[in-house]
């Protein structure tokens, strides 16, 4: 089946929807039985789409699980209340005290801040590495090193890695392979395609694709799917069925969303890649992008994120830029229908390992799906104040 079909498809099956055309809000804490053979019958089954109580998840969460491992794949998906608590979740199912875990250099903030900050103080070290290290990661990893930890493209800076070379020396060595794929959401990077054992996304990004939900996800393979999966329920993870289905409705239009939003966004990357004012532009679908050639090979497709670099301009230059925006709005997290832009001032301060060659802001941008030519003058007219202050 083509992916626009599994998108139609995904969680639908007549015991989450009751026979209508979606699932159904199922809000539970409690789940009641009227006998004893009943009780016993969801306790052995709970692993297996049956309700037992609330925070094991109700047929709404099983549709949009289920929904996730027809998108991603996987033998099953462990849901945290944001993507953030999927990454730190995912990891601490897997370590204890006195191992150690390779993390990309370029990842999400708040992912090396876990690392920092809570595995530190548990006894588990984290050494960074180079996102363009490839195979050359066998020389990094020790005998205690549980998870190589990737994420492509990288954070704010889109570096694409070679996961399955990464993977290969990874699995030589019994680590397990998790990737942030929040990046290729599940449509654009099939992860157990190439290598990887556990894929987290923040699903508030494009999975649910209208800024309104925060939500978690972790797909497994067969190996470490029931370690996530306890895991995971003993930590007390749970989600709430409205944002689950939110989530579900999200994923109906991810196709055609993404798809909208990679060609405005490519549009918008070329026009500003032949701009004065911009140094380079980081956009893995361009030549010039770090790792561009895994993109090439591994990558369906690209979205709405990508970053450039500008040539000029100090502090009050760019905050002109980013007052006067009438379409870009500031803002964390992306993936929704509206257009974002951020400015990031000191880059090397992300990075401990690799040195970022640029000397001047780096700007990213969300391409949401207003019409591209709006978006184009709101950036031109940015670049005008820009050159006013310069
Ligand atoms: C936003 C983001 C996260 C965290 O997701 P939240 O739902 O905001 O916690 C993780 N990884 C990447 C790459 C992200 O962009």
């Amino acid at each position: 089946m083509k992916t626009d079909t599994k998108i139609v498809r995904a969680g639908r099956k007549a015991e989450f929807t009751q026979g209508v055309v979606n699932p159904s809000v199922t809000r539970a804490s409690t789940v009641v039985f009227n006998t004893v053979a009943e009780m016993n019958h969801a306790l052995k089954n709970s692993h297996n789409n049956t309700m037992l109580y609330g925070r094991r998840g109700t047929t709404t969460s099983f549709a949009f699980q289920d929904a996730m491992v027809t998108l991603e794949g996987g033998a099953g998906c462990a849901l945290y209340p944001s993507g953030t608590a999927a990454i730190t979740n995912a990891i601490i199912s897997f370590v204890e005290t006195g191992d150690h875990i390779l993390v990309v250099d370029s990842v999400y903030e708040p992912t090396r801040d876990y690392c920092d900050k809570i595995l530190a103080k548990i006894g588990v070290e984290t050494t960074y590495y180079d996102p363009l290290i490839g195979a050359a990661i066998e020389a990094l990893i020790k005998p205690n090193t549980k998870i190589v930890f990737l994420e492509s493209p990288g954070s704010i800076t889109m570096e694409i890695q070679d996961v399955p070379a990464i993977a290969e020396i990874a699995h030589q060595h019994n680590c397990i392979v998790m990737l942030d794929n929040t990046w290729g959401a599940g449509i654009n990077f099939q992860p157990f395609d190439y290598g990887v054992d556990i894929s987290v996304q923040a699903a508030t990004k494009y999975i649910v694709g209208h800024s309104d939900v925060m939500l978690g996800t972790a797909t497994a393979v067969e190996k470490y799917w029931p370690q996530l999966r306890d895991n995971s329920y003993l930590m007390g993870q749970c989600t709430s069925p409205d944002d689950l289905y939110l989530a579900l409705r999200g994923i109906r239009t991810i196709g055609v969303r993404l798809r909208q939003h990679q060609q405005s966004a490519l549009k918008i990357a070329q026009w500003l890649s032949e701009r004065p004012e911009v140094e380079t532009v980081l956009h893995p679908a361009f030549a010039s992008n770090a790792g561009h050639e895994f993109f090439q090979r591994d990558f369906t497709g690209s979205n709405g994120l990508f970053s450039f670099v500008l040539n000029r301009g100090n502090q009050q230059a760019v905050t002109a830029l980013l007052d006067g925006m009438e379409h870009f709005k500031m803002g964390y997290s992306w993936g929704g229908f509206e257009s974002l832009i951020l400015a990031t001032h000191n880059v090397q301060k992300l990075r401990t390992v690799t040195k970022w060659p640029y000397q001047h802001a780096l700007i990213r941008l969300h391409i949401g799906l207003e019409d591209v030519d709006d978006l184009i003058e709101d950036l031109e007219q940015g670049f005008a104040r820009l050159n006013q202050e310069c």
